[in-house]
């Protein structure tokens, strides 16, 4: 089943919520943690029950996770290459320093969105939206960002304005 919201209206959707959004994730700073992360993580776990990111692939098609050399090691076993075969192929630093993959949409994203290294994907990837984290009133302010991304970020932050509105 498809997410609630495409990912072409996404983005407008989220920054037209982004004030209202901001203000409900600083009221959020002052919750019960434990009550709020019990909240929040049986809402990701039903939304990706229900949706299907094969349907979406958004973040895969513009966010550039940060590789790590374990990630770059696992790449590399998967792929069966060298590890600086993976760096001078698919990867480069970005202005922050950090190690990319060198273009983005994702050069192993499939055409039908599946991953071709799933088994392999960094770290990054398998973490990705982070909003089954603990104590996620810290991590508001990336979810906040990532409201433009996924629309399983957005729905949550859609769920918690209900909840808790002002
Ligand atoms: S490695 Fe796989 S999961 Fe990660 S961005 Fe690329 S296609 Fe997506
Ligand atoms: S994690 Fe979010 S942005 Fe990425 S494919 Fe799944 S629903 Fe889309």
């Amino acid at each position: 089943m498809p997410f609630s919201y495409a990912p072409s209206s996404l983005k407008n959707l989220a920054k037209a919520t982004h004030v209202s959004h901001r203000d409900l994730a600083r009221r959020l700073g002052r919750k019960n943690p434990r009550d709020l992360d019990t909240l929040v993580h049986s809402w990701h776990d039903d939304l990706f029950e229900k949706g299907d990111c094969l349907e979406c692939g958004n973040c895969c098609r513009t966010l550039g996770p940060r590789i790590l050399p374990r990630d770059v090691g696992r790449l590399a076993d998967f792929l069966g290459v060298s590890t600086d075969e993976v760096t001078r192929q698919y990867l480069r630093i970005d202005k922050d320093g950090d190690l990319v993959f060198s273009s983005m949409p994702c050069p192993f994203l499939e055409e039908d969105n599946h991953c071709s290294v799933y088994d392999a994907r960094p770290r990054a990837c398998r973490e990705y939206p982070h909003m089954d984290q603990k104590k996620i009133h810290k991590h508001l302010n990336l979810a906040l960002k990532n409201r433009l991304t996924c629309p399983v970020v957005y729905e949550i932050f859609i769920r918690l304005a209900q909840r808790y509105p002002q």
